[in-house]
């Protein structure tokens, strides 16, 4: 199963925590969809033969495109790829961009999964993201959605922020479940570099964030969602039952996928991977001279096996002994084994059969503890 991901690189103003590649200058939107199309016909060799399952409108922010120029990119993919006819569509949108004729007109193109950057029920949390929406446009906006006839809408919620008490993190996700929305992903507030929210709180005008609180309010997450029949599918994510996204689930089973747009990423399923110049005018540029800007890489064998633990050990599926055999290796499938047991005897893992899999109390810590697993040159060293 193949993807295709779109990165629409523009947003309307800069929220504190973000590191995505985007601009606030809007200027070059003609310019780069024209590119987004081209880049698409020079990809399109390596997919050629692939059937397409997903789309994924991603950002920035896609919904500040019209329909109109979502509709060329769309046209240009049709085009050019073979999209399965029960593909799934979903683009990523801001609340205060749904208007019911916007929605209206995303509905007739054929988009049917919404993901909607909520963040948070209260306009304190949003101001201090600094967000360009307020809590009462992300309601509406939901209702208007599911008024045109959206029956898979997804919720991005932030949880873990300074502005954010554990009674306000209960009143979000009660909301948020009143609204009806089949799936939810949240993620904690991290202070990335270079983001004007890392420089805040190094300036000190922003309280740090504690980890313990962070902590606390993920297990409030996992307990609430589950007890109201949300299967907790993957860390940040959870679905009612044949909602998950089945874009992100292919990425983390680590099927193929194609990144288109600026700073996007694209992974063969097994080892070759590149990734786009992070420059809206570097990037339309190169692709109007006929070449996509992008570095490549050649996954090592010790690359293919940490990134395979890394992602399913985040998901209810976990990881597969007999795949990693496959594709690493007999010496990858016996490290494992090996290194897993101590793991086992904390029940930090758990076997089933030839699964391995990261007990549920464990996932807030998911990546930390993926990386005591990991095929490092130490352990090349110590093997010698
Ligand atoms: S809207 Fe999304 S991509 Fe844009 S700045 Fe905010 S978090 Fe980043």
């Amino acid at each position: 199963m193949a993807g295709i991901y779109l990165h629409i690189p523009f947003c309307k103003k800069k929220c504190h925590y973000c590191d995505f590649h985007f601009s606030t200058r809007l200027n070059d939107r003609k310019e780069m969809i024209v590119a987004l199309c081209q880049e698409l016909v020079l990809a399109r060799e390596d997919f050629i033969e692939e059937s397409i399952k997903t789309l994924y409108f991603g950002g920035g922010t896609p919904s500040l495109l019209s329909a109109h120029e979502l509709n060329i990119i769309l046209k240009t993919i049709y085009k050019n790829y073979s999209i399965s006819s029960e593909a799934e569509i979903t683009l990523e949108a801001n609340p205060d961009d749904l208007s019911i004729e916007k929605l209206k007109d995303f509905y007739a193109l054929g988009i049917r999964r919404l993901s909607i950057g909520v963040q948070s029920f209260f306009d304190e949390d949003l101001y201090f993201m600094n967000r360009s929406h307020t809590a009462l446009e992300a309601l509406g906006s939901i209702e208007r959605a599911q008024n045109v006839g959206f029956l898979n809408i997804s919720m991005d919620l932030i949880y873990g922020s300074p502005t954010t008490t554990d009674r306000m993190w209960l009143k979000n996700l009660d909301i948020a479940l009143k609204t009806g929305v089949s799936h939810i992903s949240s993620y904690a507030l991290t202070i990335e570099p270079k983001t004007i929210l890392f420089n805040r709180i190094r300036l000190r005008k922003a309280p740090i964030i504690q980890e313990e609180t962070q902590a606390r309010q993920y297990e409030l997450l996992v307990e609430y969602l589950e007890h109201a029949g949300f299967i907790h599918y993957e860390v940040s994510n959870f679905g009612r039952k044949g909602c998950f996204s089945r874009h992100n689930t292919s990425y983390w089973k680590g099927l193929p996928y194609l990144g288109i747009g600026p700073s996007a990423h694209s992974f063969d399923g097994f080892k070759k991977r590149r990734w786009n110049v992070r420059n809206n005018r570097l990037y339309i540029d190169s692709i109007g001279d006929g070449l996509i800007p992008s570095r490549k890489e050649q996954l090592s064998l010790a690359d293919r096996y940490n990134e395979y633990l890394l992602r399913g050990l985040r998901t209810l599926w976990g990881v597969n002994i007999l795949e990693i055999k496959r594709n690493c290796g007999q010496r990858y499938h016996d490290y494992l084994c090996k290194e897993a047991k101590n793991f086992i005897q904390q029940d930090i893992l758990k076997r089933r059969k030839m699964q391995f899999l990261l007990s549920k109390k464990y996932w807030f810590y998911a990546d930390g503890i993926t990386s005591d697993l990991f095929f490092t040159q130490k352990t090349i060293d110590n093997d010698k």
